[in-house]
C-alpha cells in the first residue's frame, strides 16, 4: 500500500532456525549479498523493500512460535513473526488476565517488528513507545554471532526460561537494534511485557467543537493517569469508520473526536476515574473550549461493530484498508505544539482538497505526544497528488519538531538536513561497525 516504489528481491529465504540463519549471514557477509529482514511487512513505510535487491528473510512463515509465557514476571517471549491476532488469541485462551497492547495495525501485523520500531498502541498513555516494552533480545550479528541482551544474558549455554524480566540496569545495547530499521543484526527472539488484564473496562467517546480544543485536553489527560489510551481524530475519521467514504465537515461539527479506552480494577475505582474526567472537561470549558464526553459504548449501539472496531483492538479498521493505497507522517511530537500541528496541517489538507485525517495521542503520562497525518489513495489514480501533500505536511511537520518513525529514506534524507552533525557521525560510525559490508537491510536511513 506504500507511495515508496516497489523493488523486488532475486531471492526469499524462509528459515526455521537460528543455526540456518548464523549460516546464511556468514555466507552473505562474504559474498556481500543484502539481506532484508521482513517479519509481516505491515510497516507502511516500505521499510522491507529491497532496494538493492538481495535476499529478503521472512521470519513471519516459520519462525513464528510463542516460545514462553511468564505469568509471575508478565512477559511473553517470541519469535519475530508472531502476530497481534496470534497472540491476543494465545493470551485470551491460556492467560485471560494477562494483555498486550495493541495498535490499529491489522491482527495480522508483527508484534515484535512494532516493538522493535517504537509502535504506539492502546495502552500508550500509560506506558509509552512499544521499544520501552521490550525485556530483551537474541540477535544474529554480521559476523554469525549469536547474542543475547538483557536479563537472559547469563550464561554460556540457552538461555534459563525465566531469566528475560529486565532491560536494565546493563549498558543499554538493547538500543542497538531498536529503530535500526533491520540494519545491525537479525533479532530471532524478543522479550515484551505484558500488563495485568482489568476486569472493567469502559470506552469514553469526546467531541471537540473548537479546532484545537483537543490540544490542551490531550496534555491533561496524559498528566491525569486515569486512561490507558487516546485516539484523537479528525472528525471525518468518525465519518469513515461508520462507513462514508469521502466525508466533508460540515459547519458546526466538531472537528475533533477522541476514543479512549479505560479500565479499573472495581467499578468504584472507574466511578472515581470518571469523575476526574469530567473535572478536566468542566475545568477546561470553563477556560473557553467545548468539549463533550459521551459513553462510548451507548454511541457503538447506533453503528454496531463498526464503531467497536477503532478501540477493540487488534482489528482491521475500516477506514485504513478501504483504498489500495496508505501512507503517513507518523510522528512523535511536542505536545506543546499541538496547537500549531492542527492548524497548519488543516490548511494543507483543504489547500490540496483531501479530507483531514490527523491521528493525535498522549504519551507515556503526558511526556510526550503522537501527531500522525494518514493518507488513504487509490494507488494508481491518486498517489501523485496525495504524496505532494505528504511532502509539504511533513515538511511543517519536521520544521515543529516531529521526528517521524518507520521513516522511509526520502523522509530520512530531508531530516538529515536537520540532524546535528555529531548524531550523524555516531550514527554512521555504529552501522559501519555492526555492519561494515552494508549487507543488512542497505539504503534505509540513506546508508
Ligand atoms: C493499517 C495499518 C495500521 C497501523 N497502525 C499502527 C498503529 O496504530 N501503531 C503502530 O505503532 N503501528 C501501526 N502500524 C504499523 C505496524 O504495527 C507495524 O509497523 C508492524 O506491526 C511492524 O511489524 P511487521 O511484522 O509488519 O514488520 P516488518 O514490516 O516486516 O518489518 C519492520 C522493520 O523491522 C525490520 N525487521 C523485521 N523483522 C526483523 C528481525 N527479525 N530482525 C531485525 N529487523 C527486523 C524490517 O527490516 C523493517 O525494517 C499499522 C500498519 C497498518 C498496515
Amino acid at each position: 500500500m506504500t507511495e515508496n516504489e516497489p523493488h523486488m528481491p532475486d531471492f526469499v529465504v524462509i528459515p526455521e532456525s537460528v543455526d540456518q540463519l548464523v549460516l546464511l549471514i556468514k555466507f552473505c557477509n562474504q559474498n556481500l549479498i543484502p539481506i532484508v529482514p521482513y517479519s509481516t511487512g505491515n510497516n507502511v513505510g516500505g521499510l522491507t523493500i529491497p532496494d538493492c535487491g538481495g535476499i529478503i528473510v521472512d521470519f513471519g512463515k516459520k519462525m513464528n512460535r510463542i516460545i514462553n509465557v511468564d505469568e509471575n514476571m508478565m512477559y511473553a517471549v517470541l519469535e519475530p513473526g508472531v502476530t497481534f491476532g496470534q497472540l491476543n488469541k494465545f493470551l485470551t485462551k491460556k492467560y485471560p488476565h494477562l494483555r498486550y497492547s495493541y495498535p490499529n495495525a491489522p491482527p495480522y501485523a508483527g508484534v515484535v517488528g512494532n516493538a522493535l520500531l517504537s509502535g504506539m498502541t492502546n495502552l500508550g498513555a500509560k506506558i509509552g513507545s512499544m521499544a520501552d516494552s521490550i525485556n530483551g533480545l537474541e540477535v544474529i550479528t554480521s559476523d554469525g554471532d549469536v547474542t543475547r541482551i538483557g536479563s537472559c544474558f547469563y550464561g554460556k549455554g540457552e538461555a534459563e526460561a525465566d531469566s528475560w524480566w529486565s532491560r536494565y540496569p546493563m549498558p543499554d545495547l538493547l538500543g542497538l537494534f531498536i529503530n535500526f530499521q533491520g540494519m545491525t543484526g537479525l533479532v530471532t527472539k524478543c522479550s515484551v511485557q505484558l500488563w495485568p488484564k482489568e476486569p472493567i473496562e469502559k470506552a469514553q467517546l469526546v467531541l471537540f467543537f473548537g479546532l484545537t480544543d483537543v490540544a490542551p485536553f490531550l496534555r491533561e489527560i496524559g498528566k491525569a493517569d486515569i486512561i490507558n489510551d487516546i485516539a484523537a481524530f479528525s472528525v471525518e475519521v468518525a465519518k469513515m469508520e461508520i462507513g462514508i467514504p469521502e466525508p466533508k465537515r460540515y459547519p458546526g461539527e466538531p472537528p475533533y473526536t477522541a476514543v479512549m479506552p479505560m479500565s479499573a480494577k472495581t467499578e468504584k475505582q472507574m466511578e472515581a476515574k470518571l469523575e476526574i474526567l469530567e473535572n478536566i472537561i468542566d475545568d477546561l470549558n470553563k477556560k473557553g473550549t467545548n468539549i463533550h464526553l459521551i459513553n462510548y459504548n451507548e454511541f457503538s449501539k447506533l453503528f454496531n461493530l463498526k464503531a467497536r472496531n477503532i478501540y477493540d483492538l487488534p482489528s482491521q479498521i475500516l477506514s485504513l484498508h478501504e483504498y489500495s493505497g496508505l501512507t503517513w507522517f507518523g510522528a512523535y511530537a511536542p505536545s506543546h505544539k499541538f496547537e500549531e500541528l492542527i492548524e497548519k496541517t488543516d490548511e494543507l489538507y483543504y489547500k490540496h482538497d483531501v479530507p483531514p485525517y490527523n491521528y493525535i495521542k498522549i504519551m507515556k503520562g503526558g511526556h510526550y505526544g503522537i501527531f500522525r497525518p494518514i493518507f488513504r489513495f487509490k494507488k494508481f489514480t491518486d498517489q501523485e497528488r496525495i504524496v505532494k501533500l505528504l511532502e509539504e505536511i511533513v515538511d511543517v511537520c519536521i520544521d515543529l519538531g516531529c521526528i517521524p518513525y518507520k521513516t522511509p529514506s526520502w523522509i530520512t534524507a530531508k531530516m538529515r538536513k536537520k540532524i546535528n552533525p555529531g548524531w550523524l557521525k555516531l550514527f554512521e560510525k555504529i552501522k559501519n561497525c555492526m555492519d561494515p559490508n552494508n549487507i543488512f537491510n542497505p539504503g534505509r536511513w540513506n546508508t
